[in-house]
C-alpha cells in the first residue's frame, strides 16, 4: 500500500543511525572517516543502552506503585 507523503527511514550501514530513504547518503557519517563512524555508532549504542536502563527502572517503580494501589483497594 502506498502512503503519500510518508517519510520512511532505514539504518545506515556505516553508523547504524536511521536515515531518510530520500537522502542519497547518510548525513550523520558522510563527512566522517570509517574509524570515526565506528566511534559514532559505539557512542550511540552506549547512549541508547543507558537511556533504556533508566526507562526500565521507571517502569519497575510504576509497577510497584500500581501493585501497592491495587492491594490497598483490594484490602479496603
Ligand atoms: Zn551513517
Amino acid at each position: 500500500m502506498f502512503f503519500l507523503g510518508r517519510i520512511r527511514s532505514k539504518p545506515c550501514t556505516r553508523c547504524g543511525l536511521h536515515v531518510n530513504d530520500r537522502e542519497p547518503e547518510c548525513w550523520h557519517c558522510k563527512d566522517l572517516t570509517d574509524l570515526q563512524a565506528v566511534y559514532l555508532k559505539k557512542a550511540y549504542t552506549e547512549d541508547v543502552i543507558k537511556k533504556n536502563k533508566g526507562l526500565a527502572a521507571l517502569f519497575c517503580k510504576l509497577a510497584a506503585v500500581a501493585l501497592v494501589i491495587s492491594l490497598a483497594a483490594f484490602l479496603i
